[in-house]
């Protein structure tokens, strides 16, 4: 069964004409992802690669094509977490950075620390050398539109949800049968300057343990850390639950219990993986044993050769 890539392309609903869209993006980032472990990737090298093809595509909510902050402006959230040793590595709230993801890596590995936030995170991205981008770089015509539009007194906060989706992320599990994660977003539309959501908090936005498994998930972030969703999910296949029941029954609590709605992509360390989702849509695709799995909605498992 080993090794697998499965990535998520965001929880929530998206209009028709973006649908097409953001399925593709998903099966050429699990693609990606999996074509690492061919080189001698480890299932770290493997995340990292499929959120850094979705942070790259204007379709996703993640890197170019984020969300914009009440201001205008993007601030970027992202998480990885190794398996082996539970070490993680986050920013929160970073500006001008193409690939948040890869410097939540090198959070990890080169600093002592699990997250940095803002400025602090900007100014280490300058330390490690990381180019520092034009913010107008990472914003496109579609997400400025949909900021001018809920900027409005009169927008429906239920439509104004319309069209958000784009978190991206993904689990993986290598030969060896390490696992990893990895989270990117821009957040949630029009959130306040300074919003932290759940992607770079560990637990919540992310979770990866050899000896469990690993999640990633996406939705909204505020119900997703009450009930520090990605823990949860772990703990119910501590239980003896499959990744499929444990991310059912995680999902429903979390929308009992504090009316949140959101998606997973959840793997075993034996390669056992699910996509699971409360919300209308979530764009999913995981790769394993020369199969691409990809699908929408509810029910979805289209099938093609990788
Ligand atoms: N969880 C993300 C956040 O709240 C948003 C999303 O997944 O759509 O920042």
């Amino acid at each position: 069964m080993l090794p697998v890539v499965v990535v998520h392309g965001g929880a929530g609903h998206i209009p028709k004409d973006r649908a097409e869209l953001s399925c593709a993006g998903v099966r050429e980032a699990a693609r990606g992802g999996y074509a690492v472990f061919k080189t001698g990737g480890s299932a770290m090298d493997a995340v990292v690669e499929a959120v850094t093809i979705m942070e790259n595509n204007p379709a996703y909510n993640a890197g170019r094509g984020s969300v914009l902050n009440v201001k205008g402006g993007v601030e970027m959230d992202a998480l990885v977490m190794d398996g082996r040793t539970l070490a993680s590595g986050a920013v929160s709230a970073v500006r001008r950075v193409a690939n948040p993801i890869q410097l939540a890596r090198m959070v990890m590995e080169k600093t002592s620390h699990l997250c940095l936030t803002a400025e602090g995170a900007s100014q280490f991205a300058r330390a490690m050398g990381v180019p520092e981008v034009e913010e107008e770089s990472l914003i496109t015509d579609y997400s400025r539109m949909r900021w001018k539009k809920n900027l409005h007194p009169d927008a429906n906060p239920v439509e104004s949800q319309m069209g958000k989706m784009g978190t991206v992320g993904a689990v993986a599990v290598d030969a060896e049968g390490n696992v990893a994660c990895a989270t990117s977003t821009g957040g949630m539309i029009n959130k306040m300057e300074g919003r932290v959501g759940d992607t770079p908090c560990v637990g919540c936005g992310g979770y990866a343990d050899n000896q469990t498994g690993a999640v990633s998930p996406t939705g909204h972030g505020e119900a997703i850390m009450k009930v520090t969703l990605s823990r949860l999910i772990l703990f119910h296949m501590e239980q003896g639950k499959s990744p499929e029941e444990a991310s059912d029954m995680a999902l429903t609590y979390m929308k009992e219990r504090v009316s949140g709605l959101g998606g997973v992509v959840v793997v075993d360390p034996k390669g056992t993986w699910a996509a699971r989702f409360s919300s209308l849509q979530m764009s999913w695709a995981a790769a394993q044993q020369g199969q691409l799995h990809y699908g929408l909605y509810h029910g979805e498992d289209f099938t093609e050769p990788i």
